[in-house]
């Protein structure tokens, strides 16, 4: 068992201010609405059966990118002047947050460039050029990448749209968290998949402010888990990356993270981490039992009930955080290969 109680965790003083309040994801909430799908919470009969209580699924793979980040980048993009806006937005992910920022700033009219080193595979790159952003191709590395960002955004004035450390994607992925309780009033857990914390905290900040006795738990790979390592050490740490099947949750948090580390840190019940075999798993009972199309970071939530990481009393919601995998590693997974 790798669960890490609660009491291990340093705490700040009781009453620290986090920089995310309830009041910023309930106002999120009514900015994006219209803009982003309001997704399914459905219940799972299996994993009601396998662990005695009423477990639903969160499907965020329903969102029109296959992934929650449309949430945080349209409420970033929708909090901009209109100065900003007409100068356009500009990130380098080739991922999850590059694809809801392309298809946010499609969506509202706002010009964006997403950076990427020559690396990227092509499907990654047609999957952005598809949603009409402006693609610069330059240097060979993800810091290459992010340099060029910077360049950007000293010389056309564009807005870098975070991936997670920034107070308005954080509010915008919280708004997950309301569905959920509106939904599930006597929520008793919600199990987050976790990587540089603008999920799991932009949700505990909903779910700790209207249900303070549900336990929020967040979930990582133990391949290169950053947010479990910063909390760990107190402070944020550098973390080497390994690949992993859950690659969305890969990367650090930032050295200079000012958002998500005091969230996670302060609100986090705990943190579970998984094996690479544990998160195939998850994929694979996504696919056979619950018939969803769920990437390896999606399937945290799931594989760490079957792990049997988490124990569970009351009502429990699992965010399936996204579904974009390569069909092909798909079906070898769901076949029985572990990667
Ligand atoms: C980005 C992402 C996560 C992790 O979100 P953080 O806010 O970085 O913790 C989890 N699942 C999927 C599918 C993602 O794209």
């Amino acid at each position: 068992m790798t669960i890490m109680k609660s009491e291990t965790l340093p705490r700040s003083a009781e009453n620290t201010i986090l920089p995310v309040t309830l009041a910023d994801v309930e106002q999120a909430a009514a900015r994006i609405m219209g803009r982003v799908v309001h997704t399914p919470l459905v219940r799972s009969n299996s994993l009601s059966g396998v662990t005695g209580q009423p477990v639903h699924l969160k499907l965020e793979t329903h969102q029109p990118i296959g992934a929650f980040k449309l949430r945080g980048a349209v409420n970033a993009i929708l909090s901009l002047d209109e100065a900003a806006r007409r100068r356009g937005l500009v990130t380098a992910s080739t991922g999850n947050h590059g694809r809801a920022v392309a298809r946010a700033a499609r969506d509202l009219c706002v010009p964006a460039t997403i950076c990427m080193s020559s690396l990227v595979p092509t499907n990654k790159i047609e999957a952005i050029r598809a949603l009409d952003a402006e693609i610069r191709i330059i240097g060979t590395s993800q810091d290459d990448a992010q340099e060029e960002v910077e360049r950007l955004v000293q010389s056309r004035g564009l807005t870098p749209i975070p991936p997670f450390d920034d107070v308005d994607v954080v509010a915008g992925q919280g708004t997950i968290g309301l569905e959920i309780v509106e939904k599930l009033p006597d929520l008793a857990s919600v199990l987050i998949p976790l990587s540089g914390g603008g999920l799991a905290g932009g949700v505990a900040v909903a779910v700790k402010a209207l249900k303070p006795q549900a336990r929020v738990i967040g979930i990582s790979m133990q391949r290169g888990a950053a947010m479990y390592a910063a909390i760990a050490a107190g402070r944020p740490v550098a973390i080497r990356e390994k690949e992993t099947l859950a690659d969305s949750l890969g990367g650090g948090i930032g050295l200079k993270n000012r958002v998500t580390f005091p969230l996670c840190r302060d609100l986090l019940d705990d943190i579970v981490l998984l094996t690479e075999e544990e998160i195939a798993a998850g994929i694979r009972h996504a696919a056979r039992e619950e018939r969803e199309i769920v990437e390896g970071a999606g399937a945290v939530g799931i594989a760490a009930i079957l792990a049997g990481k988490v124990r569970l009393s009351g009502p429990t919601a699992i965010i399936l955080s996204g579904g974009n995998i390569e069909p092909a590693r798909h079906r070898n997974i769901v076949g029985g290969a572990i990667a």
